[in-house]
């Protein structure tokens, strides 16, 4: 197999990147959409695309994707409220709850969106080396059979037009969930216009939370909140451990915890 990522710049600054993993067949076309969407991305036209193919010479792991778990906040506020409380649910102090909110908000890399994610402890402490570019998942997608199966659901909840924001994040974030020392991930899109954003784990699924911030604004980011992971190896398995998603899990509403 193949990994074809595609990251677009403007000044020096991420607008956009992408990714997938494909058999020898499938670069080109490949090739070619991810061209078009570093071409028409909402946060402007790059002066800087780069793709790259390379060969993926470890095994591909294959897994069943998370279930996506939909949370009806209505608003900001009860967005973010809902994100805080599953990451309490989830074990994560506080504090460390309070300073991830705030990087995203503010901008992770001072005042601006990072290409990757911040790496937390449960000490508050970011371990990613390098604070403007984070840790980039990498080397993962979705088979044709599992996408068209979260498509159909989707399309059952009426979420059909955020059918590649959806695809896209729950592939990173069952890859992610499933890599040792990960206990979860919060994100939101730098997007301006996308306001949706998730908490993801192992235990509770991908709990997808209609507004985590104000139409209009483009800061977002993402947040791995892990415990005892060695920092390299743990990199490593994000960065190289080619996985692709098989099986789509399901999609279901949100209730309350003791549901999930
Ligand atoms: P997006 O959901 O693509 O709008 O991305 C939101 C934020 O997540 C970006 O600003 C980056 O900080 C981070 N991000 C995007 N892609 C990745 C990735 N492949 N791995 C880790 N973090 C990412």
């Amino acid at each position: 197999m193949y990994s074809v990522r595609m990251r677009a710049e403007k000044g020096g600054r991420h607008i956009s990147g992408a990714e997938r993993l494909v058999s020898e067949e499938e670069i080109q076309d490949s090739v070619q959409s991810l061209t078009g969407r570093a071409l028409s991305h909402e946060r402007g036209k790059p002066d800087f695309v780069n793709i790259s193919v390379e060969a993926v010479k470890s095994p591909v792991k294959n897994l069943a994707s998370l279930p996506v778990i939909l949370h009806n906040a209505g608003n900001v506020m009860e967005g973010r409220n809902a994100a805080r409380r599953t990451l309490e649910f989830l074990g994560i102090p506080g504090f460390c709850i309070q300073k991830a909110l705030s990087l995203l908000e503010n901008g992770p890399s001072d005042g601006q969106s990072m290409r990757g994610a911040i790496i937390m402890d449960m000490q508050g402490n970011r371990l990613e080396p390098d604070r403007e570019r984070g840790v980039r998942a990498t080397r993962m997608d979705i088979t044709e059979k599992a996408a068209g199966e979260l498509t159909k659901s989707l399309s059952g909840k009426g979420l059909s037009s955020y059918f590649t924001h959806v695809k896209e994040a729950l592939v990173l974030a069952t890859k992610v969930a499933s890599i040792d020392g990960t206990v979860a991930e919060l994100c939101w899109s730098d997007d301006p216009y996308y306001t949706a954003g998730y908490v993801a784990s192992g235990r509770t699924g991908y709990i997808r939370i209609p507004y985590l911030k104000e139409n209009g604004d483009s800061n977002g980011g993402r947040v791995f909140f892990v415990d005892n992971i060695n920092i390299p190896g743990y990199i490593n398995e994000i960065e190289n451990k080619p996985v692709l998603i098989d099986r789509f899990a399901g999609i279901r509403e949100f209730t309350d915890f003791h549901t999930i």
